[in-house]
């Protein structure tokens, strides 16, 4: 079987090197090679000797994404609807701050949890996303800035693209180590988020890794029965359930926990909701901090945003609570950044509502 040389580590990639005669330093040149440098294809490790590179171009082949569409929004945000070498596409949004730009990674394609407003889960899961996937879309992203906005990089990455990371949790855990590895991307991990729709279990597991990334729980309502509505998921692990883990998650890492809570107009945006939503969050004493989120129209779906009125009045009572709050800025709702969107568009759904598809830039391989 070829090897995955995306998705391993240096130690690995020692062993790798090894098993074809080589030194075991060959194999920390190539995982800098990958990560830090970005090289397009084997051809451009040029520390190697070039009938070394010819020779594992044969033995372990391995092809970056490609990209094939760009949208690019007028606050800095950039969309990109990656392939892999299997043809299979998911969606990495950039996004840019005061401090530095944040990735937006999927970890699936497609989602299996089938919430009913989001776009990534309106056709199930096609598959999940190998670590070196996941990676790739973050090397993609610095590729871009390199041209873009010279000296600058990634700093941060959210796991809030397609999927459910939980769902692939053997790849995203390589996925996180990975990213943090010095002589790769070098990203701390408290500047990683993993964000959930609530697979209890799992959330448990991830606070025993000892990775003291950010957990994000997708919360959506503060009771069970419009959270089952709206998150079918929510029957298998309740809220009950869901709260029980994330306070184990914040015991044990010490790290705050996020909530992300949509704002969908006359659903969940009133105040006794708010209330609601402060009387489950304060037994995490200081452990919590809600996340608001404008709902991003999905063309198919039958949901709206709040009204900023209500939004407003939604995060005054939160605070008021007691609980630490903020409304997400929105981003390039312009170029349909809610996740899934690009994707389902590029298949077929696609109108003219101000939608801006740039022809593929030409990608490295
Ligand atoms: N599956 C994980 C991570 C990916 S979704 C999760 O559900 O947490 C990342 C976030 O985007 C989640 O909080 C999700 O609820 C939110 N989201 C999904 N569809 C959205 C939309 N149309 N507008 C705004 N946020 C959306
Ligand atoms: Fe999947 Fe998250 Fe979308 Fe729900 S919100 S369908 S868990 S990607």
């Amino acid at each position: 079987m070829t090897p995955d040389v995306l998705s391993a580590g240096p130690q690995e990639l020692e062993a790798l090197l090894e098993e074809a005669g080589q030194p075991r330093f060959r194999g920390r040149q190539l995982f800098r090679a990958l990560w830090r440098e970005g090289v397009a294809d084997y051809a451009a490790v040029t520390v190697w000797p070039k009938a070394l590179r010819t020779a594992m171009a044969q033995r372990a082949p391995w092809g970056r994404a490609r990209c094939l569409a760009e949208q690019r929004s007028p606050d800095g945000t950039v969309k990109w609807l990656l392939a892999f070498p299997d043809g299979a596409r998911v969606e990495t949004v950039l996004l840019p701050h005061d401090y530095g730009y944040s990735l937006c990674v999927s970890s699936q394609v497609g989602c299996a949890m089938g919430c009913t407003f989001c776009a990534s889960g309106l056709s199930g899961r096609l598959r999940n996303l190998t670590a070196g996937e996941m990676l790739e879309q973050v090397r993609f992203a610095n590729t871009y800035l390199a041209e873009a906005d010279p000296g600058a990089r990634v700093s941060r990455v959210d796991l809030m693209g397609s999927g459910e990371p939980l769902d692939n949790y053997t790849a995203t855990v390589r996925f996180l180590r990975l990213a943090h590895e010095p002589e790769g991307l070098g990203l701390s991990y408290r500047h990683m988020t993993v964000s959930t729709s609530g697979l209890a279990p799992r959330i448990r597991r991830l606070a025993d890794e000892g990775l003291p990334v950010t957990l994000a729980v997708s919360l959506h309502a503060a009771d069970d029965e419009l959270r089952t509505r709206l998150m079918p998921v929510n029957q298998a692990y309740p809220l009950e359930a869901v709260m029980e883990a994330a306070a184990y998650y914040w015991r044990r890492t010490r790290r705050r926990v996020t909530f992300e809570y949509l704002l969908l107009r006359g659903l969940n945006d009133t105040p006794a909701q708010a209330r609601q939503l402060v009387a489950l969050l304060r037994p995490l004493d200081g452990g919590a901090h809600v996340n608001l989120i404008p709902w991003n129209p999905v063309p198919e779906l039958p949901w709206q945003a709040s009204t900023p009125a209500a939004a407003a009045r939604f995060l005054d009572l939160v605070q008021a609570g007691g609980i630490s709050c903020t409304i997400r800025k929105e981003f390039g709702r312009d170029i349909d950044a809610a996740c899934g969107q690009l994707r389902r568009r590029e298949e077929g759904m696609r109108d003219s509502q101000g939608l801006w598809v740039i022809p593929p830039r030409p990608g490295p391989g």
